[in-house]
């Protein structure tokens, strides 16, 4: 960290700092003579320093013992400079005052210089990312064990960022003290469920451009039903981190992650290095495996490798994110961290591999009383469930030709404004190319052309019911705070106790092959971010 002034920190404040320290201990050699003087009268020396300290102080000072003297000036004796002695004083008024006066200012230079160090610290403590600017110390660290450099890419599905503060998080605070976060949490793409955004991870692109635009979905095209169970490859565009390892010749492994099973271009999801989902497999499996990985030759050991676990996604749409079950589950989730990690260290490698910590998606509580009915709207237009591809928390209406989607936005919207709507003012409809440009959601036929976004813990549902349940959701607008999720990255191509500002995650990509040193397919993301927080290498 760059705000520790080491002696070879060539910081301007350093060297300030440093120079200040070496100007006081100059002065403090050139006074050290008089301190050893015997002077017999130490009540002239204190008041004369009284008055210099207390310049309003003008009623003379009463002679006293050398003991009273001690105690009612306290500041005399902590400078040492009433040492009592029976001679004779030797020393002139005039050199007292000098001795005084330069001691007043070389304790005036050291408050300065310690102002200066406060207020430099405090400034780079709080100033935008990164937090701790790249100086001579951020370089990537070398290898200690590993051959190549290892990416390990880990999912906590739905963990909204500030879970990591629910409870003692000991293994995952480790790696945020040791490594990169982003202080106020990644920001998911929208719309925020788990496959568009696995998929964004892996490819660095928009659900628009990658093609998985929701969890389920019909393609206009052919009418066949997307589900997280279809693995065909039209459905899965763009270029995923393991293809683009298998095309450079590098090994990959998945433990699961939506799209890995799909066999795209030279990533043929190899046996023993390609999990089939299967949500019964144990955590403690899901990190053995991987960590059996090290163990093999080096040649053998993937340079890339996920790791996903379903929880605290399942206990948050059950309970919603207050509830007592949401830290059961960060401490469980903790825990298989802490797995990983002691695994990692056993075999001499935990300093050397890239993690990268990160979830899909925050959560959001609902309750049933925060509804907003379709059919409400039939006084405008009636909306039959036939047209609707999702109700909640994005809502997607594809109409049969013949309909006009300006006309059925127009009469959506009319009957929201009329206030005769249940919850109406929690629902915006647009046609999709009219939605805010930074939710990158139209540019695909897969995308329905009626789009309503909701206010984050409400739902859209057909028709009234009777149900009334509380528990959680995720899906909405990615501008909501609630829907953010966290990224924490720890190993030698990150800075250890670095804080960086919030980033989409269609930066992940880049930052991978950044690591890897491959060349990556084209995406939404950036290079210049991936440079920015990976460190450069030696
Ligand atoms: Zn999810």
């Amino acid at each position: 960290m760059d705000s520790i002034c080491t002696q070879t920190n060539l910081h301007p404040r350093c060297l300030l700092f440093r120079s200040s320290l070496l100007l006081l201990l100059y002065v403090l050699i050139i006074i050290q003579p008089p301190v050893t003087v015997k002077v017999d009268t130490p009540f002239e020396m204190g008041s004369d320093s009284f008055s210099i300290l207390t310049p309003k102080e003008t009623i003379p000072i009463p002679i006293s013992t050398e003991e009273e003297d001690e105690d009612h000036l306290p500041n005399s004796s902590l400078l040492s400079f009433t040492t009592h002695s029976p001679s004779k004083p030797v020393n002139s008024t005039v050199a007292i005052l000098a001795i005084f006066f330069t001691l007043s200012a070389a304790i005036a230079i050291a408050i300065a210089f310690g102002f200066f160090f406060f207020f430099c610290h405090y400034s780079a403590s709080s100033s935008a990312v990164p937090l701790n600017s790249t100086s001579s110390i951020d370089i990537s660290r070398s290898l200690s064990k590993l051959q190549n450099p290892v990416v390990l890419l880990i999912s906590l599905d739905g963990f909204r960022f500030g879970y990591q503060y629910k409870t003692n998080t000991p293994n995952i605070h480790r790696l945020i003290k040791n490594g990169t976060e982003a202080e106020l949490g990644l920001i998911p793409v929208f719309p925020t469920l788990t496959f568009p955004n696995h998929y964004s991870i892996a490819t660095g692109l928009y659900p628009a451009y990658h093609g998985i635009i929701n969890n389920y979905f019909t393609d206009p095209e052919t009418g066949d039903r997307f589900t997280m169970a279809s693995h065909e490859p039209k459905w899965w565009l763009g270029e995923p981190l393991w293809e683009t390892l298998a095309n450079h010749g590098l090994k990959a492994s998945t433990y699961f992650w939506p799209g890995s099973e799909v066999h795209k271009g030279s990533w043929d999801c190899p046996k023993g290095y390609c999990m089939f989902y299967n949500g019964s497999v144990p955590f403690e499996e899901r990190v053995d495996t991987v960590l059996n990985y090290f163990d093999l030759p080096s040649d053998e050991i993937p340079s890339f490798m996920t790791l996903y676990f379903e929880d605290p996604d399942h206990q948050g749409h059950q309970v919603g994110p207050d509830d007592p079950q949401i830290t059961e589950a960060v401490v469980a989730m903790d825990k298989i961290i802490g797995r990983l990690i002691k695994g990692l260290e056993e075999r001499g490698v935990f300093e050397d591999v890239n993690i990268i910590l990160l979830g899909d998606h925050g959560m959001v509580g609902t309750c049933d009383k925060k509804l907003i009915f379709l059919d409400d709207f039939a006084k405008w237009i009636v909306i039959p469930k036939e047209w609707v591809q999702s109700y909640s928390p994005l809502l997607a209406i594809r109409p049969p030709s013949g309909y006009s989607n300006k006309d059925i936005v127009d009469k959506m919207n009319e009957g929201l404004k009329s206030g005769n709507v249940n919850n109406g003012e929690y629902l915006r409809v647009f046609l999709k190319e009219d939605l805010p440009k930074r939710l990158h959601y139209w540019d695909n036929d897969r995308i329905p052309p009626v789009i309503g976004l909701i206010e984050e813990g409400y739902k859209v549902e057909q028709k009234r019911s009777k149900r009334q349940e509380c528990g959680g959701a995720h899906g909405y607008d990615n501008a909501f705070f609630s829907m953010r999720t966290i990224f924490i990255a720890h190993g030698p191509q990150f800075a250890r106790g670095r804080k960086v500002e919030s980033f989409e995650n269609v930066q992940i990509y880049n930052v991978v092959t950044k690591i890897l040193n491959i060349q990556g397919a084209e995406n939404n993301g950036t290079v210049s971010f991936a440079e920015s927080i990976v460190l450069p290498s030696h």
